[in-house]
Parts: structure tokens; sequence; C-alpha cells
């Protein structure tokens, strides 16, 4: 552990593999890998790299920064930058691809295409039913209109974005076939100007509940890392969990009954026992909801007790046991036979396991293995 209070531990083996996993599932559509907000967390850079070898053929990021990002480590794979851009940042960024959905931001990138002697790729961002980016029904043939009229841009893709591909049951359960539907006859409109536009729509949860949603392009962000979309055990799906956080027991000390632990005193020991101290925090990004998880120490499951607090956490030990100061304690991942999933935690702090890695500060070093 070194110096280290936290550390996450980043496995690329399993970010390969599990492209490798997508990209079969996806049959003959591209695998896109999403490695927006730092590769949820993992590290964008040495993730894209893996994903690539591990046979991803483009990138999609968020932001300008991120894309500039990869192109400074030297990256060269086709990147599409998915969020709304500033025109200035259209301007300030080459050799990528970006979304649009509106009229005057195509005629705007054409603009910035024929300044540079060039043209801007752009992606048509259609609205099925997400309700958030993208041109609704009544605007696609307008946006079309426009995208056809405009010279520096050249149309490379059609797009959409589903809301409840990760919702099998309840009342959301049919939406995602609905979008689908919708989808297919909406991107004809699209390919009719551009037949060379291909066509994409799947995030993670999409490719692995149905290979019908794939097109031309499967864009996953979650699954990559080995987070389970529908937020089960991501054995069951055949998915390898990326990323391990670890840390160590900094100290060790008995409490009478009723003696008190952290901020607030929420927790009262019911009968004398020993409590440890980690010293990781919703600092680090171990959030303040995960008091009631639990943590590997000795391989064995550990609570966490009290108010999680900006730099550490308080366990219940038990009356009595081994620990000692210095101990390796686990607190996503294996430890021996016994093991805690971002799934687990995200459960605990009413959450998504998306939100579990990405919450992790740069106050965690990062470490990568192969
Ligand atoms: C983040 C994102 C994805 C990836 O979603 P996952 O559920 O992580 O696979 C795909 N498409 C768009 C537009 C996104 O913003």
């Amino acid at each position: 552990m070194s110096n280290d209070r936290a550390l996450a531990r980043i496995d690329l083996g399993a970010i390969r593999q599990n492209a490798r996993r997508l990209a079969a599932a996806a049959g003959r559509a591209e695998l896109m890998a999403v490695v927006k907000a730092d590769g949820y967390g993992h590290g964008a850079v040495p993730v894209a790299r893996a994903a690539l070898r591990g046979g991803a053929a483009s990138l999609g990021v968020v932001t300008a920064g991120e894309l500039r990002q990869l192109r400074e480590a030297g990256i060269e794979a086709p990147v599409l930058v998915m969020g709304p851009l500033e025109l200035a940042e259209v301007a300030a960024i080459d050799g990528c691809d970006v979304v649009a959905w509106t009229p005057d931001f195509v005629e705007r990138a054409g603009a910035v295409g024929r300044e540079r002697g060039g043209v801007v790729r752009l992606h048509l961002k259609l609205d099925t039913g997400m309700g958030r980016l993208g041109a609704r029904p009544e605007d696609i043939a307008g946006l079309v209109e426009v995208a056809a009229g405009t010279e520096g841009v050249e149309v490379v893709g059609v797009m959409t974005h589903f809301a409840t591909a990760d919702e099998t049951e309840g009342p959301n359960a049919g939406f995602f076939r609905e979008q689908l539907v919708r989808f297919r006859a909406r991107f004809a409109e699209v390919k009719e100007c551009f037949p060379s536009a291909r066509a994409h729509a799947a995030n993670s949860a999409a490719v692995l509940r149905d290979p019908g949603s794939s097109f031309d392009i499967v864009r996953c962000g979650i699954a990559l890392y080995g987070g389970d979309p529908f937020g089960d055990d991501p054995d069951a799906r055949g998915l390898r969990p990326a990323l391990s956080l670890h840390s160590w027991l900094a100290a060790v000390k008995p409490l009478s009954s009723r003696d008190s632990a952290g901020y607030g005193r929420r927790y009262r020991a019911p009968r004398a026992t020993r409590i440890g101290v980690i010293p990781i925090g919703y600092g680090d990004g171990y959030a303040r909801s995960l008091s009631g998880a639990n943590v590997l120490i000795g391989s064995r499951e550990v609570p966490v007790v009290g108010a999680v607090s900006m730099d550490q956490i308080t366990v219940d030990l038990g009356p009595e046991g081994e620990e000692q100061v210095g101990d390796p304690v686990v607190l996503i991942g294996r430890q021996g036979s016994a093991r805690i999933t971002i799934e687990d935690l995200a459960r605990v702090g009413q959450t998504i396991n998306y939100e579990v890695t990405c919450s992790l500060s740069t106050r965690v070093r990062r470490e990568y293995v192969e």
C-alpha cells in the first residue's frame, strides 16, 4: 500500500476481456468504448488503450476536454464527442465526430468546416423517448434538409439513446422496444438522404438485452468496466469487474457497551466491541450513504458503522478477533472467497453502480495491472 490511504487497482486485462465480450455480443456491429467521466472513474487513457486492444473500434466521450486528453496521450482512434458543444469548442477540436440535433448547430458547424477547408463530421441525434438531447420527430425532416444543404458538414451517423434499456421488469419494461421501433422508423428518414450514415442506439444494457438493437455501432460504458447494467451480479453475464478498492486498518480500539463512534454518535456499541478505523471517506468518494455497507478484512465481511466522515470510516470488528493495525482492507473487490461488488454498494447507497466508481476522487491513487 506504500503511503496511500486508499488505492483503486484497475485490471486492464478485465477491460480487454469485457471489450471482447461486448464486441462478440454486438455481432457485426462495431464497439465504441465509452470513456467519458475519466473512464467512469477508472482513468480514461489506460482504459481507452485497453479497450482498443480488446477490439473496440472507436471511443466515446462527452466533452472537448475529454477528447483533448486522449489525443494528448497519443491515442489516434476515432472519437465521437457526444455532449453539447459551444461553437468555439467545435472550432477548436478537429479529428473527431460530433453530435448535432439542431439546424442551427449544423449550419454553424458547416461554417467551421468551410473555414477549415474540410468538413465537420456529424452524427444526427434523434430523440425517440429519452426526452433529453436529440431532434423531436417533427423536427427531423427540417434537420435533414439543413444538413443536406450545408457545405462543410458530412453526416456520418444517426443515433438515439435509450431511457430504459436496463429495465426489464415493471412499468417501463416495454418502453425499450417502443424506442427501438421509433428509431427504426425515423432513422430511415435520415438514411434516405445520407445512405452511408451509420446507425447506433445501444448502450451496455441494450447490447446485452437485445443484440437486435446493435445496428452498426454499440456504445458501451458500464459493462466495459465489468459493471452489470441491470445492477445484478456481473458474474452472471460474464463481465469481469475491473476496479478494486483497497485501504488498511489504521486503528483498532475497544469500545464499551453504549460508547459511540463518529459524528452525531450515530453508532452506539450494543455490547463491548472493537472498532476499526479505515482512512477513506466521502472525500475519497466513499459516499456518506454507504454507512451500513460491508468491507472485507481477513476475508471476513465487517459492517461500516456510524457516519461516514470525509476522511475516515469506522467498522465494527466484533468483540473478538485477530485484526491488527496495518491489516489490508478491501472495500470493493475480493479477499479470499469473500467479495464486495459495486452493485452491492449501489444497493446500500440507493444509487447505481455507475455512480460508485465515478465518485472516486482524485485523492484515491489509481494503479494499473495487466
Ligand atoms: C454514457 C453513454 C453511453 C454508455 O452507456 P452505458 O450504459 O454505460 O453503456 C452510451 N451512449 C451515450 C449517449 C452515453 O451518454
